[in-house]
């Protein structure tokens, strides 16, 4: 089979790789659609996987094969599957903290999703793999698990009806959030982004209002729009420590700061103490679980959450290389996804 090899950042090839072989209770799954993320690019940028790899994890396509012992699937079967899967019963899980359960880290799909076809293993087919309706894109559901990352980190800040939201950054991640908060209540969304496109779909996605930092004083904007008060919850959807402090200042004072986006190896983060004294809070989440994925497939399925407007650029699997290079220009581009093949 054919996958697109991560070997430099400049040097991804499309290439000859040995088709994965499943075992009892596994799937073999044709990949439809693989949603490029953040997180694949910073692992290539900052080199954190040991070439040659195939990177991609959110994925959705058809069921080819399936292993003994596998009931609830057959070929030729739609569906989404996630990467990694809890295991419900560890110190970890026991406290809710299941993105940081052993087990989830431990399991992942074969080789990747920037591959023709996947290993789904076991325990990911018996708690994280459902099926899709055939109303719904492969490309629509392979944005089921970002969707479900921000749903994970939005749920934990328990937005009020009316409640004042600034997004910081409006990469895919932050458009999301909006879209989320916009679902979950929120009165009134303020986006801030450097690049003016990203400004203007946050504006068509229903921000009532768009701030360029580098041209507008943020806090002043903020505190205009919130009778002087701070917002109620700044999403932090970028992954610089210098927005995470200033995002603390465009709080009000028991307002919350959600950390979404991973910073370099090495970041300090500067604060003010006497905010979280004051009982700011600073949320950090980290991926999602089959609950979110549940939840972020039905809202997608049923229309609620329009992902259409998201993606921006669709490109085929041996041009990986041009979509990495699209996506780090961070211009007029948003999800983009490898798809169609
Ligand atoms: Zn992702
Ligand atoms: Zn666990």
């Amino acid at each position: 089979m054919k996958a697109a090899v991560y070997y430099n950042l400049n040097d991804i090839r499309y290439e000859e790789v040995a088709r994965p072989e499943i075992g009892r209770g596994e799937v073999l799954l044709k990949v439809r659609s693989c949603g490029l993320c953040g997180t694949d690019i910073s692992k290539m940028v900052q080199m954190l996987v040991t070439p040659p790899a195939i990177l991609g994890h959110e994925v959705a396509g058809d069921v080819e094969e399936v292993g003994d012992g596998v009931e609830k699937f057959h070929p030729g079967d739609r569906v989404f599957a996630a990467h990694h899967v809890p295991c419900f019963v560890c110190h970890w899980c026991r406290h809710g903290n299941y993105s940081l359960c052993p087990e989830f880290r431990r399991t992942n799909i074969d080789p990747g999703g920037f591959a023709e076809y996947i290993r789904i293993p076991h325990i990911n087919v018996a708690r994280a793999m459902f099926r899709i309706p055939d109303e719904l894109s492969y490309e629509e559901a392979s944005l089921i698990e970002s969707t479900a990352c921000c749903l994970r980190a939005i749920l934990k800040c328990r937005i009020q009806p009316a409640d004042t939201v600034v997004v910081v950054g409006c990469g895919p991640m932050g458009l999301l959030h909006l879209k989320l908060a916009l679902l979950l209540g929120a009165g009134q969304v303020i986006a801030s982004d450097l690049v003016n496109y990203r400004r203007m779909v946050a504006e068509k996605f229903g921000a009532g209002c768009s701030i360029n930092p580098q041209a507008e004083n943020v806090r002043g904007k903020v505190m205009e729009l919130t009778s002087g008060r701070g917002a109620d919850l700044a999403i932090v959807a970028v992954g610089n420590p210098q927005a995470i402090s200033q995002a603390m200042s465009l709080v009000r004072e028991g307002g919350t700061v959600s950390l979404f986006a991973e910073c370099p190896g090495g970041s300090k983060l500067t604060v003010d103490p006497n905010l979280i004294y004051h009982e700011v809070n600073l949320i950090g989440s980290y991926s999602s679980t089959p609950s979110e994925q549940r939840i972020a497939f039905e809202l997608i399925r049923s229309g609620r959450l329009k992902l259409k407007g998201l993606i921006t650029h669709r490109f085929k699997l041996e041009q990986l290389g041009e979509a990495v290079k699209l996506a780090r220009q961070q211009k007029e581009s948003l999800k983009i996804v490898i798809t169609a093949w």
